[in-house]
């Protein structure tokens, strides 16, 4: 496995640093503090209303509560997520950190109406999605909501402009307009000397930052990333996650990013877990650098 690591509730559980990282390299565990287990649930309580010391958090803006989803697959079903509940509060980036298999792309896919929960439920802005309203969902996931795959998604014989285009096209938006915002954002994303190549002929990085682009091009107020520098070289993920956290940063966004990269989860303001279907919070712990181990999904 190399430098790959177990995640933490799978092995090894070490003490929290007293002060926060400085440069080295993290590794993150399952929070097993004196709160005890009830401390690890994600989302359980609404700390957003009820006490004076949550009064000051930031709003809630994409919230999951007690979202379950199960795939049926011949006779069984597979539960996939069990009670997954979480809250991503306004301007905050989150990493979600768990072993391919554990039901980051699912929950993701749930949070962005790309899925329907089997049961509970998605908020934007305290308001249900409603998952029966076509109108409603399509509107959701192309205003409010951002989408970067792991595997960019581009369409290889379409150029980089035409592909950052591509959902301003879908919302209705006339060719030259669109293809004016898509340069803007290429510029953003450092590729404006590349807005005219086709995407298959970018490197892997670059055609990462055309979908970057292309997430945010609609101007959403919420980023999901499913293991968006999962298919890059160490360099390379780097450079795009920088990115992302920029971008972030420059455009107020919430985010919420799947990875496998312990050192990159432990840049993000929270770093949570997802253990047999459940969203637990995890802790940044110093000493140890790596990746868990697994294949990126
Ligand atoms: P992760 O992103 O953490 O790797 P996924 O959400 O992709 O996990 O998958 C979680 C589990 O659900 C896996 O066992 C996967 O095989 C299964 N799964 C995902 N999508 C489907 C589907 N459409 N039908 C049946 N099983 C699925």
């Amino acid at each position: 496995m190399g430098n790959s690591l177990r995640p933490a509730g799978f092995g090894t559980v070490r003490a929290m640093p007293a002060s926060k990282h400085s440069g080295k390299a993290l590794r993150l565990g399952i929070a097993r503090n004196r709160e005890g287990p009830s401390a690890m649930k994600e989302g359980g309580t609404n700390p957003d209303s009820s006490s004076p010391a949550s009064a000051a958090l930031p709003q809630t803006v994409l919230e999951a509560r007690s979202v379950q989803k199960s795939y049926s697959t011949g006779e069984k079903e597979l539960p996939v997520l069990v009670d997954a509940s979480l809250k991503l509060r306004r301007g905050e980036m989150v990493a979600i950190v768990a072993p391919s298999g554990a039901g980051k792309s699912t929950l993701l896919h749930v949070l962005a109406a790309l899925d329907t929960p089997t049961s509970g439920g998605v908020y934007f802005d305290s308001k249900a999605i409603e998952t029966n309203q076509d109108t409603a969902i399509a509107d959701f996931r192309n205003r409010a909501v951002g989408f970067l795959w792991q595997r960019h998604q581009l369409l290889p014989d379409f150029t980089a402009a035409e592909n950052v285009a591509m959902p301003l096209l879908l919302r209705g938006a006339d060719f030259a307009s669109a293809l004016q915002t898509a340069r803007k954002w290429l510029a953003e994303v450092g590729l404006e000397g590349r807005a005219d190549h086709r995407a298959g002929e970018l490197s892997g990085g670059e055609q990462q930052r055309v979908a970057i682009a292309r997430a945010l091009v609609t101007g959403p107020r919420v980023l999901l990333a499913d293991e968006p520098t999962g298919d890059l070289d160490e360099q390379n993920a780097w450079a795009v996650f920088d990115l992302v956290q920029r971008l972030h940063r420059a455009h107020k966004l919430t985010s919420l990013i799947a990875t496998h990269n312990l050192a990159l989860a432990a840049r993000c303001d929270r770093v949570l877990g997802l253990e047999r279907g459940v969203v637990v919070t995890r802790t940044a712990q110093a000493g140890a650098s790596g990746t868990l181990g697994g294949e990126a999904s």
